[in-house]
């Protein structure tokens, strides 16, 4: 057993190389064609690593994102740091141990609390988003009691505070960790109205963020959802072979092509329940999902459909509307229960 497996085993987490070509890893199927995924740091190619957490059917999915690492001689790139203490430093832990080395710089594709929160673990380094991530991480905070909900999350939540992005980009940026040249590429909006992503052009990979939402429901609280189409498009004309998702494990175009359909049903079907002036929560209710009715935490669409009626009614704002949004949830859960 080698060093690198060991401290995983340690963790709790496998780390093992992917070596299979240019095919993903297999996810381990169960029933229908829902996989379920593990909790590792995965080799994609030299000095390029994705930390997936592990989720799939019958798991609930929130803040359980992913994130990668980029190997340069001096240091390691992170890309998003996780949300709960405990995940974000058994991210780094599994990263500094497989690499031999310590990080020196982060990228936020966003601003969402799972992807950002676990930032002060990483401080002192130079932490890079947009300039709307950078005032929405500020804007939005960290609340007094987080993950309240989640006792097994609790360890190290005192030494949580907030570590904002310290350098943005108006437009987009290119690193070289050693012979790796990392693109930062903006594509909003999207999920949110700051998205970045993160290309390796010669690797044919990318770190899309939550703009690639892959077997969960995708969370459209903060997102311009018909402009979120545009931005998958933007990703299906560019040269990648492998996609790294927000939440979900590793896939490739096919499961980006999942998560575009499940956007343009949702845009679609949303759209005849708002001309027939149907509340955002009854509308989510009675979407003829289909197969994106397997997808876990379907209660985000109705996040998702207050969204899409800001939308048509020209009135979205880039932040959340969480009062409609809590309603419009509340709803859909008694319409689901008494169903
Ligand atoms: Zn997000």
């Amino acid at each position: 057993m080698g060093l690198v497996s060991m401290a995983g085993t340690a963790l709790g987490f496998t780390s093992r190389a992917w070596s299979a070509g240019r095919r993903p890893p297999a996810a381990q199927r169960v029933g229908s064609q829902i996989p379920s995924w593990p909790t590792e740091l995965r080799r994609l190619s030299s000095g390029v690593y994705a930390y997936t957490q592990a989720s799939g059917p019958g798991v609930d999915n929130a803040s359980l994102s992913n994130a990668g690492v980029i190997v340069g001689p001096d240091g390691l790139l992170a890309i998003d740091t996780l949300g709960p203490p405990i995940h974000a430093k058994a991210f780094k832990a599994a990263a500094e141990s497989a690499t031999g080395r310590r990080f020196n710089r982060v990228v936020n594709t966003h601003h969402h609390r799972d992807h950002t929160n676990g930032n002060c673990f990483f401080a002192p380094v130079e932490i890079v988003s947009s300039d709307y991530t950078r005032q929405a991480t500020i804007d939005e905070g960290i609340p007094e009691h987080p993950y309240d909900n989640r006792p097994q999350w609790q360890a190290g939540m005192r030494e949580l505070k907030l570590a904002p992005p310290t350098t943005t980009l108006g437009g987009g940026a290119t690193y070289r960790y050693g012979g790796t040249v990392v693109e930062v590429i903006p594509n909003y909006p999207a999920h949110t109205f700051g998205d970045l992503m993160v290309y390796l052009p010669e690797l044919k990979i990318l770190f899309a963020g939550d703009i690639a939402f892959s077997y969960v429901t995708p969370a459209g609280h903060n997102a311009q959802i018909t402009k979120w189409i545009d931005a998958i498009d933007r990703i299906n004309r560019m040269d990648v072979d492998l996609i790294v998702p927000g939440h979900g494990p590793i896939g490739t175009k096919k499961e980006l092509a999942d998560t575009r359909a499940y956007l343009e049903l949702l845009v679609a079907e949303t759209r005849k329940r708002y001309a027939m002036g149907m509340s955002p929560g009854r509308a989510a209710a009675d979407l003829p999902l289909g197969r994106f009715a397997a997808w876990t935490n379907p209660e985000r669409n109705a996040w998702n459909t207050v969204r899409l009626y800001a939308e048509f009614a020209g009135t979205l704002k880039p932040a959340q509307d969480l009062p409609a949004q809590n309603a419009a949830v509340a709803e859909y859960l008694a319409l689901q229960r008494a169903r």
